[in-house]
């Protein structure tokens, strides 16, 4: 079993580019918004509250996409299962895109 990749800031300076170039590979993807156990929403790779995968531009430190944790998978089942073990109990999903 693999595990879905996570994307952020403070972990891997290229979180961001890595982040977008895996939502181009990805779009039909889902990836998680992780803002801690409470506060964690799911989304399709091609929310429109996103900038356009093809945008690899990492810019000023605000433009970055993985300020916030991200979890990436094709497989919504993988990433409810990664929410439980990090114990979120309410994950909610984005009224956009989901
Ligand atoms: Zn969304």
């Amino acid at each position: 079993m693999t595990e879905p990749p996570e994307l952020y800031d403070g972990d891997d300076n290229n979180a961001h580019i890595k982040f977008q170039q895996w939502r181009q590979r990805h779009q039909d993807g889902y990836f998680l918004n992780y803002k801690g156990p409470s506060n964690t929403m799911l989304h399709r790779v091609l929310c429109w509250h996103l900038r356009d995968p093809a945008d690899l531009d990492r810019g000023e430190d605000w433009s970055s996409l993985t300020r916030r944790k991200k979890v990436c998978s094709t497989d919504l089942g993988e990433l409810k299962k990664w929410a439980r073990k990090k114990g979120i109990k309410n994950l909610k999903q984005c009224q956009d895109c989901i």
